[in-house]
């Protein structure tokens, strides 16, 4: 097997899709679940604090087996989804894993419910340390928590509702194959293979391929947009059942951060527009542009279109953490060693790049759609600081084993970072260097300015959606607008972009996470800058921070590292950052 064919062996979770193994395991789940169920329902609030708490540690225990399943199942279907062996098996799981939610959702509930004496007593007791920010997590939805049969019932009544759609909207993405002209011939392309043409040297191409993959989103509008409206009511309608007084507070609560910070951070990130202006214009000047399209955003500024083979890519990405701590490097070399990343895009495979962290126990694993562009080579290093981040973090148990998602992407930005500079280092080539730099600084308008403004568009959407259906011309009209803000006369957006909404997934599959985006780029800035600064004695601070997985707030963990997020001038400090590297472009033009 060449690398190139580098596909997962799921055989470290489960032999095969159809083994006794598995079906076994799948088979205890419900017996597992309802005995815990016959011992625990409506009993909790009565039972020693030593016996909840026990009762904490068997619920966490079954979440380590179910997790291993459940994920096994996922992977294979993110493998192929054409594959009808896999899809019974993806459907099986996600029908037992909603019926044992059902069954065990009582337990969080009664926990929140618990009077707060008997609460208080539990969190003090000496072994209890440990699953202290689990408990106060779980209350923190208290006030917004139904009654145990209402809660059933709309867990029930989702798979039909807006899990339905989620999947409709999933398998209708996957379906589709595009054809286009490109070097004088008719190509059928994937999705994936459109985008990246993105960073394509001809305007010509960029433009047809974006506006190719858009028009058939728009030839399937009907379907976005029911997709779209019905999410944004749904949502709307749960959070008045639920008395949330905002569509992104949910996502805040759980994020651990308060609405004002959010706020705070999406309007200094608007107040910083200018920069991205500013660079868009560098950008024009750069192509030889009067002004550049929306299509250009991503072009590259140097003549030849560097390539790379997935085997130097490898190389690097595991060089460049490497470089920074041996330790790491060698985790993540593990990766690629023990088969735990499937590299190329294929018919039936997910698009994009996931890493999934399954549990303290089980191995995390990473997805990529390998093309060969610098900006895959990217993509390798932010999924492995993901799965370095997994690997960390095993030191928690499973309750505390996922990093809240402001701080998910801190490893795998992180890791960037590393790759970034190690390029920067090796390369003596001035017209690459600049590539470089520019592709860094595209980097962070990305993963800042635009989050933000996706997160304004969200907001907005679910705020017009509470006065009836939208348009798919209204929908486009919010988009353009939130987009135009950024953008400002620096860029001229495409007709077709009028569609750009409608095949971002995050808006169906987790609502207001773009935001994290932002709020943890930033925080990587600092720590990138803290590092450079204090070299040695910064790597144990953030170590520590990855190791602790989701054991602490946002706010807690980062000050592992020695940050305040809520120091004032703390996130215009990523600003300043990008701004000083827009500076250091500009002496290369
Ligand atoms: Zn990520």
């Amino acid at each position: 097997m060449t690398t190139t064919d580098l596909t997962w062996n799921t055989a470290l979770l489960y032999p095969a899709p159809d083994s006794q193994l598995l079906e076994s395991e799948l088979a205890s789940f419900e017996t597992m679940a309802a005995d815990f169920r016959d011992r625990y329902f409506e009993k909790t609030a009565e039972l020693e604090p030593d016996v909840i708490l026990s009762a904490v540690q068997e619920y966490e225990a079954m979440q380590v087996k179910m997790s291993k399943a459940f994920c096994y199942a996922h992977l294979l279907f993110a493998d192929d989804s054409g594959n009808g062996m896999y899809l019974a098996l993806s459907q099986r799981c996600s029908e037992l894993g909603n019926r044992l939610s059902q069954n065990l959702l009582f337990f969080e509930l009664e926990l929140m419910n618990l009077p707060d004496s008997l609460f208080e007593t539990i969190c003090a007791l000496p072994e209890a340390g440990k699953y202290v920010h689990f408990l106060t997590g779980i209350r923190k939805y208290h006030p917004f928590t139904l009654k145990e049969n209402e809660e059933r019932l709309i867990t029930r009544k989702e798979l039909t509702g807006m899990r339905a759609f989620v999947k409709l909207f999933d398998e209708l993405s996957a379906s589709f194959s595009y054809r286009m002209e490109l070097d004088g011939e008719e190509q059928d392309f994937t999705g994936e293979e459109l985008l990246s043409l993105l960073h394509h040297t001809s305007p010509d191409v960029r433009f047809r391929a974006f506006t190719t993959f858009l028009e058939k989103h728009r030839d399937n509008g009907i379907v976005y947009n029911a997709v779209f409206n019905n999410m944004a009511l749904d949502h709307g309608q749960e959070m008045e059942l639920r008395g949330y007084t905002s569509p992104i507070q949910p996502t805040n609560i759980g994020n651990e951060i308060p609405d004002e910070a959010v706020e705070h951070l999406m309007a200094v990130t608007e107040a910083n527009f200018g920069l991205a202006q500013e660079y868009f214009r560098l950008k024009a000047k750069m192509l030889g542009m009067e002004r550049i399209r929306n299509t250009d955003v991503y072009a590259p500024v140097v003549e030849s279109e560097r390539k790379y083979t997935f085997d130097e890519a490898r190389e690097m990405v595991v060089a460049s953490y490497a470089a920074y701590d041996p330790e790491l490097g060698r985790i993540v070399a593990a990766f690629f060693d023990e088969r735990r990343v499937d590299v190329m895009p294929r018919t039936g495979k997910s698009g994009g790049a996931f890493a999934m962290g399954i549990s303290p126990e089980a191995p995390p694993f990473l997805l990529l759609n390998f093309t060969g562009t610098l900006r895959d080579l990217a993509t390798i290093a932010h999924e492995a600081g993901h799965g370095l981040h997994f690997v960390l973090a095993q030191k928690q148990s499973m309750l505390n084993y996922h990093a809240p998602l402001p701080l998910a992407e801190t490893a795998s930005v992180f890791g960037e970072m590393l790759l970034t500079r190690e390029l920067l280092d090796k390369e003596h080539d001035p017209v690459v260097r600049r590539s470089l730099l520019c592709a860094k600084i595209e980097d962070i308008i990305a993963t800042t300015f635009r989050q933000t403004v996706l997160t304004r568009f969200e907001l907005r959407l679910h705020a017009e959606r509470k006065n009836g259906l939208l348009s798919s011309d209204r929908i486009g009209e919010i988009w353009l607008e939130e987009n135009g803000r950024l953008f400002g006369d620096a860029v001229e957006m495409i007709p077709a972009y009028t569609w750009g909404w409608s095949y971002i997934s995050h808006f169906i599959h987790s609502r207001f996470y773009c935001y994290s985006y932002t709020f943890a780029e930033l925080l990587v800035l600092a720590l990138f800058q803290k590092y450079r600064e204090e070299g040695e004695s910064f790597k144990p601070g953030y170590r520590q921070l990855l190791e602790s997985g989701g054991a602490l707030s946002p706010a807690d963990t980062a000050r592992l590292a020695g940050i305040d997020i809520t120091a004032g001038d703390f996130w215009q400090k990523g600003y300043d950052f990008l701004g000083g590297l827009i500076e250091e472009l500009k002496a290369t033009i």
